[in-house]
């Protein structure tokens, strides 16, 4: 049985019974019975469904986000902008699923024509993190399904009641048994299952680096077509020509969201040294007024750390970074409040090889480096394994331009902090993955392109 934690109170909020592997490789028999006939209906026909599902869960979106923020421990308005967020995966992706052109291709042979169609690439499967419990879910099972694929996925083993309500909720809008099924347990018995199953085509995965790379190799055997959204250390870059205000905005928020439990939060934060003391003042100002507290109430606040896991690393990333002589500019420990509360904290004096600056920190830590120019902060911004996303604030036209083609990292978001929507490709590059959820790239990821050569006739 696994039992589902507030992480804000410690209180327990549900419980759900691990599915044994006989019952995994059941669920895996249904997806792969159940992929003739809905790859077989027509575009519109998945289309309308999916658009039921969304009109379902939006109908009861209150509900939803009061579970999410239970169960993740992110506030409620937080919960409710996942919400959008997710549902706006589910509207793209009914409309995209009518989209899933071919070509025709000027002949090369007078006696034949010469198309490319795109076929669904049959029954896959997903593994998704605790971070983004609704929006993971909705993001690959409406892509998935749009292109006629069935799914099995498996939701992270902190935040399984959303993934079951979505399931629910899909049931009911006539995404019936097979088309989707969600599998709960053990992840590395599960993960060998789907990764083993020649059956299952794909697999899209959201998690860790190291999760990733193991998924990866388990695949190769049966040369598994892959969605890898890995780990990331985004580099956060203020230049003296920004709007400073703008920029303060942008980070604040960036980081602070989901208490900094997201893979394209600001990890390095490099700031032009001329404008470092009054960056430093603005931040502090504007983290001052955010409260930390259980997020079950009106307004933004920073919650708590999913899980003691997590809880521990981010300790552990500061009481290094203290010992290795940085300076606590606010914060740098556990919040008065106890439990999985950690203090917003602001660090300078860092060296760009320490943990912090290597590692993920996912928690509301900023980390804050000053450089001198351009070049220096673009070499040091690409000095990481890592190419998720890259964020600049600047006001010069010719720098943006430099930096969105010199940035290595899957997107480069310059003057905002906000990143993703249905409509854009979001993925990373180097250590953070390959593939594409999002946009018209998205749904790419589930169809084989197939050549077609017809002769023999008179054209
Ligand atoms: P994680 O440990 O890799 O877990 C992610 C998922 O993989 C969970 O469902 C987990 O199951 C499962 N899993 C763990 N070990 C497995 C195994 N051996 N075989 C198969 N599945 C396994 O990552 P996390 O700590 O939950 O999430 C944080 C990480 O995700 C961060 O690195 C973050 O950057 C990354 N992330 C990336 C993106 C992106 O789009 N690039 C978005 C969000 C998060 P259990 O929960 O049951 O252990």
């Amino acid at each position: 049985m696994l039992i589902v934690y507030n992480p804000a109170t410690g209180e327990e909020i549900g419980r759900v019974a691990k599915h044994t592997s006989t019952e995994v490789k059941a669920a895996i028999d249904r997806t792969c019975a159940a992929f003739a006939e809905w790859s077989g209906k027509l575009a519109k026909e998945r289309s309308d469904i999916l658009r039921r599902w969304h009109d379902a869960v939006k109908a009861d979106k209150e509900a939803f986000a009061e579970l999410l923020c239970r169960e993740n421990g992110k506030c409620l308005s937080e919960a409710r902008g996942e919400i959008d967020y997710g549902l706006g995966f589910i509207e793209w992706y009914a409309e995209e699923a009518k989209r899933v052109y071919g070509d025709t291709i000027p002949t090369h042979d007078r006696n034949a024509n010469v198309m490319v169609t795109k076929e669904a690439i049959g029954p896959v499967a997903a593994i998704t993190p605790w971070n983004f419990p609704f929006m993971m879910i909705t993001r690959k099972v409406a892509t998935a399904l749009a292109a006629g694929c069935t799914m099995v996925i498996k939701p992270a083993e902190d935040t399984p009641l959303t993934a079951l309500k979505l399931l629910d909720y899909a049931r009911k809008a006539g995404i019936e048994a097979g088309v989707l099924e969600v599998v709960v347990g053990d992840p590395k018995e599960i993960g060998l299952i789907l990764t083993g199953d020649p059956r299952i085509h794909k697999i899209s995965f959201t998690g860790s680096t190291g999760v990733g790379k193991l998924l990866a190799a388990q695949c190769a055997a049966s040369i598994k077509k892959m969605t890898l959204e890995l780990g990331g250390n985004a580099p956060f870059i203020v230049f003296a020509d920004a709007n400073l205000d703008e920029a303060v905005k942008g980070l604040v928020s960036a980081k602070l969201r989901n208490s900094g439990q997201v893979c394209i939060s600001p990890n390095r934060i490099f700031v032009q040294h001329s404008i470092l003391e009054a960056f430093i003042e603005r931040v502090k100002a504007a983290v001052a007024d955010i409260e930390v507290d259980q997020g079950l109430r009106e307004g933004f606040v920073v919650g708590p750390l999913v899980n003691q896991l997590g809880f521990d690393k981010v300790v552990r990333l500061v009481e290094d970074a203290k010992a290795a002589g940085a300076n606590v500019l606010m914060g740098g420990k556990p919040h008065a409040k106890g439990g999985l509360f950690y203090e917003p904290t602001l660090l300078t004096g860092l060296q760009d090889d320490s943990p912090l600056a290597t590692e993920e920190i996912f928690g509301p830590v900023f980390a804050l480096y000053s450089f001198k120019d351009e070049e220096e902060v673009i070499a040091r911004a690409n000095q990481t394994e890592f190419g998720l996303v890259a964020y600049a604030y600047t006001s010069a036209l010719g720098r943006s331009l430099r930096l969105s083609r010199q940035l290595e990292a899957g997107m480069v978001i310059l003057n905002s902090g906000s990143v993703g929507t249905a409509s854009v490709p979001f993925g990373g590059i180097k250590q953070s993955g390959y593939g594409r959820e999002g946009s018209y790239y998205g749904i790419e990821e589930y169809v084989h392109v197939k050549y077609v050569l017809m002769a023999g006739a008179q054209f």
